[in-house]
């Protein structure tokens, strides 16, 4: 059977988010047939949330220089063949297909903003304070004013290795964050703030789970999740162990410049 808007509303409704400000991450396969696609997901979840953001990133839009600040978590001067497919930042610029195509489809509604970061933007509707809380040197502000206002996370068929609001954690526990580059129409613009490796971070779902609302929709497995208890758990968790949820690849440069602390 095939998931419907009717079907798909009704189930969105009792979720109860109602209330609360979302940011999604959407894998829309997970589900199985969604008559409709990705505009029936978004037309039945829209209601039955207070505002909905998703992240909108763009990594084409990165370059890797040929020298630049130290412990980096970037191999300088690598990256050539990448630099030269690189495309410049513009407001429409679709949104990364590694996000899946459901915050493509959201950023594409008419009701529709989006925040002006060259690789972190974020899309959404009723989240204009949240946006426009994003700078170059703070990519993540857009989540914290989310966290602030009670938000939840919402994931949709995937799982923590998605979930954003952990980099947020991250970032207040004092974890080493990133510099980066991006190609716009204005030069090459520097951006700070750019989180570690997500890899790891599935180890976290026992310690959420007390405050994780669980329910299947479909084929997918959906998770609510509030904010700040979240971000309160990964915070406890990064300052007695600053080497936590990192990932096991031995060459993850992020996770290593981490581990090499
Ligand atoms: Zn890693």
């Amino acid at each position: 059977m095939p998931l419907t808007y009717a079907s798909l509303e009704e189930t969105f409704g009792q979720l109860r988010l109602q209330q609360f400000p979302v940011l999604a991450h959407a894998s829309l396969r997970a589900f199985g047939h969604v008559e409709g696609g990705a505009e029936t997901l978004l037309s039945a979840l829209l209601p039955n949330v207070a505002a909905l953001m998703m992240p909108t990133h763009t990594y084409n839009t990165m370059l890797t220089p040929r020298i630049g600040p130290p412990n980096n978590g970037i191999t300088y001067g690598q990256q050539q063949d990448l630099n030269k497919m690189a495309e410049f930042y513009h407001p429409h610029l679709p949104a990364d297909r590694m996000m899946g195509i459901l915050p493509e489809a959201l950023r594409q509604r008419p009701e529709a903003l989006r925040s002006m970061h060259p690789i972190q933007s974020f899309a959404g509707v009723n989240v204009k304070r949240a946006l426009a809380a994003q700078t170059l040197q703070d990519p993540l502000a857009p989540i914290r004013l989310l966290a602030e206002s009670e938000g939840r996370i919402l994931l949709l068929g995937v799982d923590h290795t998605a979930n954003t609001t952990i980099h947020l954690a991250e970032k207040l526990a004092g974890r080493r964050q990133f510099t980066r580059w991006a190609l716009t129409p204005e030069g090459v613009v520097q951006t700070e703030g750019f989180p570690g490796c997500s890899a790891g971070f599935q180890a976290l779902a026992p310690d959420v789970e007390a405050f994780t609302q669980r329910t299947k929709i479909g084929e997918a497995e959906v998770l609510v999740i509030p904010m700040r208890p979240l971000i309160e758990t990964v915070y406890k968790r990064l300052k007695r162990n600053p080497k936590d949820l990192l990932c096991s690849n031995p060459n993850c440069e992020r996770c290593n410049e981490v581990r090499n602390l």
